[in-house]
């Protein structure tokens, strides 16, 4: 079962890892479409700018904890919350396709990101059944959402960076039945080993955003100030109640 808060005026479901996958396959059993968010900061600064965000983050059926800002955020709700990312949410995803025989489709990053991704998941799961697979670069939306509705996915995983892939998951619950649809950021870019994960005890320590901005500096306009706001602004939200 899940519970959810409101942070800030954004929702966030107060869910463990393993309920969080059971609460998606059973949409998936209820021929139920389910839209899986993993927020963090700066998509709620960003949400705050954009109208429509914010109601697609309203509308989502599952909303999960991603980034140690939205932890902390809870903590000072008085909320505890296990950090739940978009990374190892998928993982176990494509997990339960190949155990139960679902279909999976996958969109987004760089083509010989999704061509090197296809070739592994195949080589690890041999009964792995993808429907679907295209890189994150296209000009005809349409056409890609009626070929994925064509394909029937039980599981969609969409790794366009936020919020692009949030709104192109909304358009395409209108088209689908029974299918768990989740943005996975640059998740492709890890499972087809083209960025490195942080090394567990970073990420136990909630410092996997450190180790991103280390590799990948130009992220730092990403975190800053939107962090610091975001912090600074919970603190607030949170005297509030
Ligand atoms: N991407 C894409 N199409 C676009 C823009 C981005 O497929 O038009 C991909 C990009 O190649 C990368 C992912 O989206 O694989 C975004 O990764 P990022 O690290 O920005 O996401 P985060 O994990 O920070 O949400």
């Amino acid at each position: 079962m899940k519970k959810r808060v409101s942070l800030q005026g954004f929702p966030v479901d107060i869910v463990s890892f393993e309920s969080a996958l059971n609460i998606a396959m059973s949409a998936v059993d209820n021929g139920e479409n389910m839209q899986i968010v993993t927020i963090n900061p700066e998509m709620i600064e960003a949400a705050k700018r954009n109208k429509d965000f914010t109601n697609i983050l309203k509308q989502a059926e599952l909303v999960v904890a991603d980034g140690v800002g939205i932890k902390i955020a809870l903590k000072l709700k008085g909320v505890n919350q296990e950090r739940i990312g978009g990374v190892d949410l998928s993982r176990s995803l494509i997990e339960k396709c190949s155990q139960n025989n679902l279909r999976l489709a996958l969109l987004g990053a760089k083509d010989e990101v999704m061509n090197t991704l296809v070739k592994k998941l195949k080589d690890e799961f041999n009964n792995i059944n993808i429907v679907f697979a295209h890189n994150g670069y296209f000009s005809n939306e349409n056409d890609i959402l009626n070929q994925i509705k064509e394909a029937r996915p039980h599981v969609f995983l969409c790794a366009l960076g936020s919020p692009k892939q949030e709104f192109l998951i909304y358009r395409l619950k209108e088209m689908l039945q029974g299918c768990v649809m989740i943005g996975v950021g640059g998740s492709f870019d890890v499972f087809a080993g083209f960025v490195k994960r942080a090394p567990v005890v970073w990420q136990k320590l909630g410092l996997e955003w450190l180790y991103r901005v280390i590799k990948q500096p130009q992220r730092i306009k990403r975190i800053f100030p939107t962090l610091p706001i975001f912090l600074f602004e919970s603190i607030i939200d949170s005297v509030k109640k």
